[in-house]
Formats: structure tokens, C-alpha cells, sequence
């Protein structure tokens, strides 16, 4: 680490990334949407790229002396396009909600009609909720998720048709089965909308095929690059040729100003890493993990929504033993485990308080658990579910010290 660096100048930042270096070495990392990025990504997001200015696209910039930064930009194009087998990539987007902003305003008019899934259900700010601009600015329809946690595909045709949305948005946050983005494409193409698939969460199963790729069926696919692709944090939109021009015009100039070549750099690296057979293996081993958790806190009694997953996360619903997504996310942090409060499907209780709790195996994975870790990890939440209320002393030093004991079983950025 460059802390040393940082101290010179700055002790007190120094200090903080430290101790948040340490809070990551020895707590397990759930949230469904962390990752823990290589150091060789790190270290390109923290060069002397970040000094440039580089609007524009490659070899088309505004800018002089963007001879290294063009083909880094390029690189990161081409790697892309051959991880996920698109016809374009447009790697500048700052983040997830800026790929999708970028697609919005290539493909739709202020008033105009969109449909994505629910944010309570699972679906993203950026979907259409009111306070965001795609709610804002945008006519929203929403579809959701039934009692088993599934998209019901024929409520979403039956609401396409009567609402006729210009742009359909399949993908989510917190949805844990396999997304049908050919029957996203029937349904999109019968009432002759664009298809935009937001594959922020899923992207490294798609990259990988443990999740069916969208690519065949949609207009747009957008991805965060920071999930389970664990890469910086970062956007990047993928579509077909014909949208291109628009779509990159929609980036810069339409939303954003300079790209982040830096950024860039560390997508690149990520994007190569994802290219490797051991990421595959990875990716694999993710859906493992989740499937091991969830079979684990089954298996102490606890609900998880549709009763499995086929993915990276799931959602704990702790309605029947009567606690709150707040009160045991709050107890995993006491224990030693990271993870977020996530509303169930028809949740009883606020936004704020909800009745489950948004698990995933993606940084744990890194890090090197396997299955067994996993059934492990899910003891310590049902006993940690138990106390919620109590606040147990005792319980909550063992519960941590089994936690602490997985982390030190395998590393993270030691050295
Ligand atoms: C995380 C996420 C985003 C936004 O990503 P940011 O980088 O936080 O802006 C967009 N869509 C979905 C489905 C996400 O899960």
C-alpha cells in the first residue's frame, strides 16, 4: 500500500484508509454489491493517468498528448467487447448510474414511457424511482416480483402492453434467479420498445456463463464494473453497432465531461483478469458460495425468498422469526459480517427498518471461501439472528471470533 505516501502529507487520511484496510481484512465482506479489486487494478487507478485530460473518444480527443491514454481507452474497448462478445463498448461511464443515464438520454424523451422492476422489489434508483432523475424526468412503469421472489413474466407483457414503455429495463440489485432476457426481447419487440439489460450485478456470471448473456436479445447492456466483475469503481454501456455513435455522444458530450483514464486503466486490468481462466473459476465458485449460504441458513430454520438462488446473492426474509432486516444487519456488524437491510417481497415493515437482509458471496469468494466457510458463515448468522434482540455479550465475542477465524484463514492484501 502507498500509505506511507498518503502519511507524509496527510496522517489523518492515512490513518482512516488504514483502519478501513484493516475493517475489510477482518470482517466478511456480504454485501451483495462489494469486491475486493486486485492490487495491480489499484495501482493503475492510482497512477499518473489521473493527471489527464482526455474528453472526447480515442484518437478523436479534444485534448493533445493523449497518445498513451487513446490506446489504453482502446484496450479497454477491445477487452470488453471480447469478454461479453459485443459489438461496442463505451468504457467512460463514471459509474453504473451514469451508463444508464447515458442510455436514457440516447433513447428516450423527457416524458416518455419506461418500465423497469420496482426498487422495493429489487430493481435499481436508476430504474425509474421518483427520486431519481429516471423517475423524475421519465414516465414509470414498474413490474415487481411475486411471493417466490420471481419476475412473472406474463404480468410484465400484460403491463408492457397496456403502458406501451419506449424502453423495457431487465436486470436488478437484489434478484436472485435467472433472468429471461429472451422473454424480456418478446415482450420488448411486441410493443416496439428497446430492451436495455442492466447487468451491474450479474456481469461476471454472464462474462462467464454462469448466467445467460443478454447480448443476443438487447438494444443496450450496461454494467457496473465493480461488483462481481471486481474491477474499479466504474460503468460501462455495450450495444449494438447501429446505436453507437448515439450512445457514445450520450456519454460525452451528453452527460459527463473528462473520462477517467485512470479508472480506465484499472477496467482494462480488471477486463484482463476476467479474460482468465481463473476467473472463471471464480465465477463459478461465487454461485457455489451463495447456494452453500443459502442451503446453510436453510438448513438453521431460516426463510431465504424463493427458497434458494441461482446467482450471487439472496435475500434472508426474517418475517417468521419475527426480527427486522435493520436489527440483524446491524447484530452481523457486532459479529464480525457486513451486510444490508433489503425489503422482501410485500415487506410489512418501512424501507428503513424491512424484514430481510441482501446477502451475497462475491468478496468472500475472493478472498478464498469455499462451501464449507460458507455453511460456516451461515451458523454464525442464524445464531447472531437468535441474539438480534438481546444483544447477547458473550455470544456476540464467540460469534466474532469465528468470524475473525475465517478472515485469517484466508488473507486479504497482506504484505
Ligand atoms: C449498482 C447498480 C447500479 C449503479 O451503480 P453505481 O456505480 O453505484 O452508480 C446500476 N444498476 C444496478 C442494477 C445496480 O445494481
Amino acid at each position: 500500500m502507498e500509505l506511507d505516501v498518503i502519511r507524509e502529507i496527510d496522517a489523518e487520511v492515512a490513518e482512516l484508509i488504514e483502519s478501513e484496510l484493516k475493517r475489510q481484512q477482518t470482517t466478511i465482506e456480504l454485501i451483495a454489491s462489494e469486491n475486493f479489486t486486485s492490487r495491480a487494478v489499484m495501482a493503475a487507478c492510482g497512477s499518473v493517468l489521473t493527471n489527464k485530460y482526455a474528453e472526447g473518444k480515442p484518437y478523436k480527443r479534444f485534448y493533445n498528448g493523449c497518445e498513451n491514454v487513446d490506446k489504453i481507452e482502446e484496450i479497454a474497448q477491445m477487452r470488453a467487447k471480447k469478454l461479453f462478445n459485443a459489438d461496442h463498448a463505451n468504457v467512460q461511464p463514471h459509474s453504473g448510474a451514469q451508463a444508464n443515464m447515458a442510455v436514457f438520454l440516447y433513447a428516450v424523451k423527457p416524458g416518455d414511457t419506461v418500465m423497469g422492476m420496482d426498487l422495493s422489489n429489487g430493481g435499481h434508483l436508476s430504474h425509474g424511482s421518483p427520486v431519481n432523475f429516471s423517475g423524475l424526468y421519465f414516465d414509470i412503469v414498474s413490474y415487481g416480483i411475486n411471493d417466490n421472489g420471481e419476475i412473472d413474466y406474463d404480468n410484465v407483457r400484460e403491463i408492457a402492453l397496456q403502458h406501451k414503455p419506449k424502453l423495457i429495463i431487465a436486470g436488478a440489485s437484489n434478484y436472485s434467479r435467472i433472468i429471461d432476457f429472451k422473454r424480456f426481447k418478446e415482450i420488448a419487440d411486441e410493443v416496439g420498445a428497446y430492451l436495455m439489460a442492466d447487468i451491474a450485478h450479474i456481469a461476471a456470471l454472464v462474462a462467464t456463463g454462469e448466467h445467460p448473456s443478454p447480448f443476443p436479445y438487447a438494444d443496450f447492456v450496461t454494467t457496473t464494473t465493480h461488483k462481481t466483475l471486481r474491477g474499479p469503481r466504474g460503468g460501462i454501456i455495450m450495444c449494438k453497432e447501429e446505436h453507437a455513435l448515439g450512445i457514445d455522444k450520450a456519454v460525452f458530450p451528453g452527460i459527463q465531461g473528462g473520462p477517467l483514464e485512470h479508472i480506465i486503466a484499472g477496467k482494462a486490468v480488471a477486463l484482463k483478469e476476467a479474460l482468465s481462466d481463473d476467473f472463471k473459476k471464480y465465477a463459478h465458485q461465487v454461485v457455489l458460495n451463495a447456494k452453500a449460504l443459502a442451503q446453510s441458513l436453510m438448513d438453521e430454520g431460516l426463510d431465504i425468498v424463493g427458497n434458494g438462488t441461482d446467482n450471487h446473492l439472496m435475500t434472508l426474509d426474517l418475517r417468521k422469526v419475527g426480527k427486522t432486516g435493520k436489527d440483524v444487519a446491524n447484530i452481523l456488524e457486532l459479529v464480525g459480517i457486513t451486510a444490508n437491510k433489503n425489503t422482501v417481497p410485500n415487506d410489512p415493515q418501512s424501507p428503513f427498518v424491512t424484514s430481510g437482509v441482501r446477502l451475497g458471496s462475491p468478496a468472500a469468494t475472493t478472498r478464498g471461501f469455499k462451501e464449507d466457510d460458507m455453511k460456516e458463515v451461515g451458523k454464525i448468522i442464524a445464531e447472531a439472528v437468535k441474539i438480534s434482540d438481546t444483544k447477547d455479550e458473550d455470544k456476540i465475542k464467540e460469534l466474532k471470533e469465528r468470524s475473525l477465524k475465517l478472515c485469517q484463514k484466508y488473507p486479504l492484501y497482506k504484505d
